[in-house]
């Protein structure tokens, strides 16, 4: 048995990991920020993965509008972008393995036939899998999945009611978000997730995926959303402007007092001065415990 106090802290990684579906808005900087500075004051590495997986979903030219924001804001990543389409054979390795744990099946269920159920599948299928037409879908257990959020405290749900049995893969045979987050994540040696609290719900899912996959759960830190009116989390979808790039302190000194963190002294104009002074002066505790912060 090693001595206690052998083992290494783990190293912290972080990172950040939009979807090409449009250019970054205010929200999407904020949980940029939040996650950068995170991992700033623990001297991690902080890294950029581009979730590109979903074509049909990809606005052309979105990737490349969300890595110069971010550059021009002075959130610089470590070592090359991570382009998710690009780890198929991690995806079906993964896949793989949980196939022959026994943790898949296969599910021809229209969004329709689970409406009444609020899209949430719950083990037996409505309808018998179509050969060649089904999705691959994740059998969760019944039983709650407990977690400590380092700002929204300690959680606790059952699996089956907050998302049911996830797709994993979908029926056109792309991979879906849970099984590419989760395994990426793992790749990374990720053991920092910093992200919005729209992905509360989404968080007891990747744990127990993580856990069938043996891969160590990350911590969380579940930052509120940006919202343009009470319900209505400023998203890609429902149009949020694009970040003005040639303004971009005024926007991480915006985002700064959003997340409830000292203003940076007016003397400092460059945003890596702007970000290399807050990162010292982090203080996750003084983001709002709130879900939302209304922007006008
Ligand atoms: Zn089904």
């Amino acid at each position: 048995m090693p001595a206690t106090g052998s083992r290494p802290t783990p190293h912290y990684i972080g990172r950040f990991a939009p979807s090409p579906s449009g250019p970054l808005h205010l929200g999407s900087l904020l949980a940029a920020l939040a996650s950068y500075l995170d991992a700033a004051a623990h001297q991690g590495t902080w890294l950029l993965r581009i979730e590109d997986i979903d074509p049909p979903r990809e606005i052309a030219g979105a990737s490349q509008a969300i890595i110069q924001s971010l550059q021009q804001h002075g959130l610089h990543w470590q070592g090359d972008i991570i382009w998710q389409s690009k780890h198929s054979e991690n995806f079906d390795q993964a896949l793989n393995q949980l196939r022959l744990q026994g943790d898949l099946f296969e599910c021809s269920c229209s969004r329709r036939q689970l409406a009444p159920f609020h899209g949430i599948h719950q083990l037996s299928c409505i309808a018998p899998p179509q050969p060649g037409n089904a999705a691959l879908r994740l059998k969760v257990a019944d039983r709650h999945i407990q977690f400590v959020d380092r700002l929204q405290g300690s959680q606790s749900e059952n699996l089956r009611q907050v998302g049911g049995d996830p797709i994993l893969r979908r029926r056109d045979g792309l991979y879906a978000y849970h099984l590419a987050a989760v395994v990426d994540d793992m790749h990374s040696g990720i053991t920092d997730i910093v992200r919005g609290i729209d992905l509360l719900d989404a968080t007891p899912t990747q744990l127990y995926l993580q856990e069938r996959l043996g891969a160590p759960a990350p911590r969380y830190l579940h930052i509120p959303v940006l919202a343009g009116q009470v319900g209505e989390k400023l998203s890609k979808q429902r149009g949020a402007p694009a970040i003005d790039d040639t303004q971009p302190s005024d926007n991480l000194r915006r985002c700064l007092a959003y997340l409830g963190q000292t203003p940076p002294p007016a003397e400092l104009q460059q945003p890596t001065d702007i970000l290399n002074w807050a990162a010292q002066r982090w203080q996750p505790d003084a983001i709002p415990h709130q879900k939302e912060i209304l922007v006008p």
